[in-house]
């Protein structure tokens, strides 16, 4: 296992469409990226990764769920698609594309989504709350939209010299070759 480098705001491939998997092609590499993709995300204490979030044009990402009195839910969602969704909500989220940013988002209150899972099988995943919020915020990375997309475009013009800001140290970070750890 390895963790991997994270794209950061400014890369391309944050904001290209990725591509289908053709899960009997990957099946063989997909344990060891999954692995690496859930070491990834823990070393950083984020709640779900995307794989164009580490460099791959794959519509595949990972989420894993911290809850009180019981162990975390982990998923691995491969070629989501949203089927429905209702209800709103309006909460802070952060995104480890964008080290030290948080903005309200708008979002559906509950989901469902249809998916492969990590063995190939067909799943349907009913969620609300958190789980909701990452699905979404995941699907969203794997249409090549971010989290700051979704804001109002008053917000947005208003978060531009930060997103600057924040561009210049990530991309110091990034030649330094510092573990994600630190950020
Ligand atoms: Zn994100």
């Amino acid at each position: 296992m390895a963790i991997r480098r994270i794209t950061k705001y400014g890369e391309k491939i944050l904001a290209k469409k990725t591509k289908r998997v053709v899960f009997d092609e990957m099946k063989k590499e997909l344990p060891a990226l999954l692995a690496d993709m859930f070491e990834t995300m823990d070393a950083v204490g984020g709640a779900g990764l995307a794989a164009n979030q580490v460099g791959l044009d794959l519509r595949l990402a990972v989420i894993k769920i911290h809850r009180e009195d019981e162990d975390p839910l982990s998923i691995v969602i491969i070629n989501p698609e949203l089927v429905e969704k209702s209800g709103s909500m309006y909460e802070d989220e952060g995104c480890l594309s964008f080290p030290g940013l948080f903005a309200k988002v708008r979002r559906a209150a509950k989901v469902k989504v249809r998916a492969l899972n990590e063995k190939g099988l067909p799943i349907e995943i009913n969620a609300e709350g958190l789980f909701a919020k990452a699905l979404q915020h995941e699907m969203d990375h794997l249409d090549g939209v971010t989290f700051v997309d979704r804001l109002p475009l008053l917000s947005r013009l208003k978060l531009k010299p930060t997103l600057l800001k924040l561009k210049a140290q990530w991309k110091k970070i990034d030649e330094r070759k510092m573990k994600p750890e630190t950020l």
